[in-house]
């Protein structure tokens, strides 16, 4: 499972899954001072790249073994595009010849276009959008594109004895006919999956067929007493050939080996440089598998893999997701190469660590806290390369492995990726949104200074403890507050984190030392709360989303208590609306206040209490200040998503001998992904 970012929104706004370490953030060092994370921006895609603070800090060994497995991560790049659509290895390749070899006029706005259309495929790993995946087009004539092409004339990805004329014929409908491949993966009820998709899962063969062959194969795995548990069907495709229909596995030496030799390659070098015994033999077995193509072994490797807690880095790599398959069978492949970020997961203990003291002095009425509580921990690491389906949109979490029966019996890990959070927040700090709708420069200031950590401290009090808190009176079960409990239940642990944000016990705990902290993130949430969360609402509709209700609950009803006292004000200012908070400890008491009420209604069951205030706060949408904020975003132009670039890793050597590896932060979007074609890719064109 990979949590994605909330795509449309700055993640200021968001309740990020995260934690920041902020004495290892890159502002307190002023060699990196200007970094720039916003790259560029095109159609409806963003470019970042992200830092990876503690690289150097890293032994030798693990940077070797941190450098290998980033190797392995971009090595499987082609088999993404490949496994999106068959044609996209055609297509990319089509591109970057024109790019790079067309010797005509670049001049031409249709020439430009061109350079997007090609961004816009790499970005999404083929010529189907990342997110949508519909099908997206150039905006050039068919006759400009193949003028590019015939006086471009050689290095075009021909098969065997076709001429150029053939080629032509053949790829032009793949990028020009919206009848060709309009959809990479379709859901469409009542039509068959398979034959309205187009990724490259399956050729020539119905859904039906596809599901009975499966069935078969777990059928006969269950006669002959072989292993039942293995995830069928997730590492093959499925073609149809002479009427027989049979896998073509994912190994080497079967499908995509050329690709799968060379992460095996690079994860052989790995294991070499494992940081303990345990470690060694997870690689190992990830090897075994893709030389094997065993989903026995693969399982084997999980197991393995989710008990290795002790190693300091880490990695994802394999097919492992299967968003991309209609029937949710078959795994798209990815990397990611991580190490802990042993701050900021250090903070998450801590407050886990003194969950029973925030339970003791929680503003509820005593009778509904827990006498024994305990804190959750969450790990957060720091990504060093992402690869595949991870790349360039990126988790800002990771949740696996996803077996059912593994995570049962062996658990799973779950992980919050800091420093890409990080990186969004950067990101984002230039796009406007913070000028426009913050009431006053000194706000936006304190938002830009304090905002990433405090929503990430948030984060943790919501998710470490505010979840936990709090108990049921005898008798109430758990369910009463049906369709509402659960915007109810979001609000109760915003309240707790919201709440405690500002307790002094957060300095005494070392996890801040300025109350502009807290400050600024009660001016976010109440901003984002009464206002730019409006943003993601279309016209005319009411409020649906869980997370979404809770924030304007909490913040609209905040504004009601606080009314007689001006504590919230709604501000005009040049004819816009703004909110702005007067008295940031009177809000506090405030949340103490409503944290007790939502605490009793959970605890009590009482729907019609609960009823009410999601009704009377949460759902209805002030009509005139929609319109007034939707109108500014729009006025901003920011890209709905993003996607990062990768650091590079240069082996320093003396004497054939690895002495350091460096990190590198390129700039340049696209030279990274010609680099990326010109040097880690290693599949034919047609597999
Ligand atoms: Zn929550």
């Amino acid at each position: 499972m990979l949590i994605m970012k909330n795509n449309l929104f700055s993640i200021t706004l968001l309740l990020s899954l995260t934690l920041t370490s902020f004495n290892q953030m890159p502002e307190n060092d002023p060699s990196v001072k200007k970094f720039n994370f916003l790259l560029e921006q095109f159609a409806d895609l963003k470019i970042m790249r992200y830092q990876v603070p503690g690289f150097d800090s890293l032994s030798l060994q693990q940077k070797e073994l941190v450098y290998y497995l980033s190797q392995a991560a971009i090595a499987g790049r082609d088999i993404l595009f490949d496994q999106n659509y068959k044609y996209n290895l055609a297509v990319r390749r089509t591109l970057e010849n024109i790019l790079l070899n067309y010797k005509g006029d670049r001049n031409p706005e249709d020439f430009q276009k061109l350079i997007v259309y090609t961004k816009r495929v790499w970005f999404s790993s083929g010529i189907h959008h990342h997110y949508s995946k519909d099908k997206f087009y150039p905006g050039i004539s068919k006759d400009y594109f193949e003028k590019l092409i015939r006086e471009t004339k050689v290095g075009f990805p021909l098969r065997e004895g076709q001429d150029l004329d053939a080629f032509i014929a053949e790829i032009v409908p793949v990028i020009f006919d919206s009848l060709v491949a309009p959809k990479a993966v379709s859901q469409e009820a009542g039509k068959d999956l398979l034959l309205g998709s187009a990724c490259n899962f399956y050729e020539g063969v119905s859904e039906k067929e596809a599901e009975d062959f499966y069935i078969d194969l777990k059928n006969s795995a269950i006669k002959n007493e072989t292993d039942t548990l293995i995830s069928f069907g997730l590492n093959s495709r499925l073609v149809k050939k002479n009427g027989i229909i049979q896998e073509e596995v994912y190994k080497v030496g079967g499908l995509y080996s050329e690709a799968i030799s060379q992460i095996v390659f690079w994860l052989d070098k790995a294991a070499g440089v494992a940081e303990n015994e345990h470690q060694k033999k997870v690689i190992e077995s990830l090897i075994r598998y893709y030389n094997t193509g065993d989903l026995s072994i693969w399982d084997e490797y999980n197991v393995l893999w989710v008990k290795d807690l002790d190693s300091h880095v880490d990695f994802v790599n394999g097919f492992i997701e299967n968003y991309g398959d209609p029937m949710g069978l078959k795994a798209t492949w990815e990397s990611m190469v991580n190490f802990k970020d042993i701050i900021a997961t250090k903070r998450a203990e801590t407050i886990s660590a003194n969950a029973q003291w925030f339970e003791d002095h929680s503003p509820v009425n005593p009778k509904f806290r827990k006498t024994r509580v305990r804190g959750v921990s969450a790990k957060v690491i720091t990504a060093a390369q992402l690869g595949g389906d991870c790349y360039p949109a990126t988790p800002i979490g990771i949740n696996l492995p996803n077996a059912d029966w593994i995570r049962k019996e062996h658990g799973s890990k779950s992980v919050t990726i800091e420093n890409i959070t990080y990186a969004y927040d950067q990101a984002s700090l230039g796009n406007g949104m913070l000028e426009e709708f913050a009431f006053s420069t000194e706000e936006a200031e304190l938002a830009k200074k304090y905002g990433s950590l405090a929503s990430n401290l948030h984060t943790d009090l919501h998710e470490c403890l505010g979840h936990g808190s709090g108990q049921l009176l005898a008798g109430t079960r758990g369910d009463e507050l049906k369709n509402y409990g659960s915007p109810l239940e979001e609000a109760r642990a915003d309240l707790f984190a919201l709440y405690y944000m500002a307790d002094p016990k957060m300095m005494e705990l070392g996890l801040f030392d300025n109350k502009g902290v807290w400050m600024a993130e009660y001016n976010s949430y109440i901003r984002n709360g009464l206002m730019t969360q409006l943003t993601r609402i279309e016209p005319g509709k009411t409020i649906e989303q869980a997370h979404m209700r809770c924030r304007q609950l909490i913040a609209g009803w905040a504004y009601e208590l606080g009314k007689t006292e001006n504590v919230i004000q709604m501000a005009e200012k040049d004819g816009k609306s703004y909110v702005t908070i007067n008295n940031h400890s009177a809000l506090k008491e405030i949340f103490g206040k409503m944290l007790a009420e939502i605490q009793r209604i959970k605890s009590e069951g009482d729907y019609e209490a609960g009823r009410d205030l999601v009704e009377k706060y949460g759902v209805q949408v002030d009509q005139d200040l929609h319109k007034q904020v939707l109108g500014r975003f729009k006025k901003l132009n920011i890209a709905p998503y993003g996607g990062f670039i990768n650091p590079v890793f240069v082996p320093v050597t003396k004497n054939g001998k690895i002495t350091d590896i460096r990190v590198e932060y390129p700039e340049d979007y696209s030279g990274q992904m010609l680099d990326y074609s010109r040097n880690h890719s290693f599949l034919p064109t047609y597999n």
